[in-house]
């Protein structure tokens, strides 16, 4: 591929970041399975050592494989660069590591994974730093929340489950004008549905275990900078502004300019954190990519068609997806992810509880895990599972109260998910 040319979607997934191998010609990305490069020389690995020059030096920081990966991410979401790590959870805080301090807090949207929630609301207290919830579709009450000491404001483009979607320009200028970055984790929707930074945003997270590698395979994640926020505009961002007394006294602004949150990622978060990616991962992750836009266009597609039928359904209250014209939230789809709403919804049951719990028992293509973005249609009742560390109002704005089941359409023939869809609610209403 050459610089600066226009490519389309469908050839920067398959292309971006990788080149045939230097040393072999080998074609696919190898699998860089080592844990130390070798110095040219003890004047090179210095200069290594130092960040005067870049290159490998030692698998915690750095892997040609998930190099590749890197920039692939970062290429598709439109950003200056990217840093993988083990996990999406650990791509959150590898955001917020280099923003936040004691005492600081972070904004963050009620409709999140739940799991996000605990991290937010419960695990991010022990390094000193808070998380304040508030409801997103209320403009006022998030600029509200944002005070002196609030470091980022953090959402989902389109949230899991609950078939929502964040008016991610009008939570952008809100942050913008406060002066702090907004984090978008775009896991749901992929660059191929949302392109946050487009629309806005500082950084985007993403757990790529999900759709990104696609198949259910490995756990990874990925925090992407867009390089447009000015560190240096206020105090407010010491480790990018000042001096790092880990390097010398180098100032990653200063010196990395719009690369600056990506090498503080490496260099002090991956250095000091240790939350890396592995190379085998990384290769799961490049192989399900190459797919991407292929696999959301037929996810999207089976979405559509089983949730409008489901909202039919004798059996069903109500279906949470929004894609269908129902959705209060379909009006942003335009705007947000204009290639489609995602593949993730709720069903609420007629039955309640004991419904959803034999439906979910009951399926036969559908599995029961707590996963999502899987080529395999995947079902979850939240409330007694990845929800369930949370109160009865925390489940309820998240979408996820006890008479509602998760579901994430796969790409099978539409007409046998609905055929085990009807067969399980008829079960679970037998
Ligand atoms: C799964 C998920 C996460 C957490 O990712 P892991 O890879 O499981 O750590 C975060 N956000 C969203 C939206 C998710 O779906």
């Amino acid at each position: 591929m050459s610089e600066g040319q226009d490519y389309g979607f469908d050839t920067l997934q398959i292309h971006a970041g990788a080149r045939p191998d230097p040393a072999t010609g080998a074609r696919q990305t190898p699998i860089y399975q080592t844990t130390a490069y070798v110095f040219r020389d003890a004047e090179h690995a210095a200069a290594l050592f130092n960040l005067q020059e870049v290159g490998y030096i030692y698998s915690r920081l750095t892997n040609p494989t998930v190099a590749v990966l890197q920039e692939r991410i970062a290429t598709l979401e439109g950003g200056v660069g990217a840093v993988c790590c083990s996990s999406g959870h650990a791509a959150q805080i590898m955001a917020l590591f280099p923003l936040m301090g004691p005492g600081t807090n972070v904004v963050a949207s009620t409709r999140l994974y739940g799991g996000t929630v605990t991290q937010l609301n419960q695990t991010i207290k022990r390094f000193g730093w808070s998380a304040k919830f508030v409801d997103f579709d209320d403009e006022a009450a998030v600029a509200a929340a944002i005070d002196d000491d609030t470091r980022a404001v953090f959402c989902e483009s389109v949230a899991n489950p609950g078939g929502y979607i964040t008016d991610i320009p009008a939570i952008a200028a809100i942050a913008d004008n406060a002066g702090v970055p907004l984090i978008v984790d775009n896991t749901s929707a992929t660059p191929y549905l949302c392109n946050p930074i487009a629309l806005g945003a500082t950084l985007v997270v993403h757990s790529t275990t999900k759709y990104l590698t696609g198949n259910g395979t490995v756990t990874g994640g990925c925090v992407v900078d867009s390089g447009k926020f000015d560190w240096t505009a206020s105090d407010k961002f010491p480790s990018l502004s000042a001096p790092e007394p880990a390097y010398h006294g180098l100032k990653f602004a200063e010196t990395f300019g719009p690369l600056a949150f990506t090498f503080h990622g490496i260099a002090i978060g991956l250095r000091d954190l240790g939350m890396t990616m592995n190379p085998q991962a990384a290769h799961y992750t490049l192989m399900g990519i190459e797919t991407l836009s292929l696999r959301m266009e037929r996810h999207v597609e089976n979405a559509m068609t089983v949730a409008s039928w489901l909202e039919g359904h004798d059996h069903v209250e109500a279906v949470t997806y929004a894609g269908l014209p129902s959705s209060p939230y379909n009006s942003r789809v335009e705007t947000v992810c204009p290639k489609g709403a995602g593949a993730l919804f709720t069903v609420t049951l007629k039955g309640g509880y004991d419904a959803c719990v034999k439906f979910v028992d009951s399926l036969e293509i559908f599995s029961h895990v707590a996963n999502l973005g899987d080529t395999r249609s995947l079902v979850i009742h939240s409330a007694s599972t990845t929800h369930r560390q949370l109160t009865p109002e925390q489940q309820d704005a998240a979408g996820a109260g006890p008479n509602v089941v998760r579901i994430s359409i796969g790409t099978e023939t539409a007409k046998d998910l609905m055929a085990d869809l009807d067969q399980a609610l008829n079960k679970a209403h037998g």
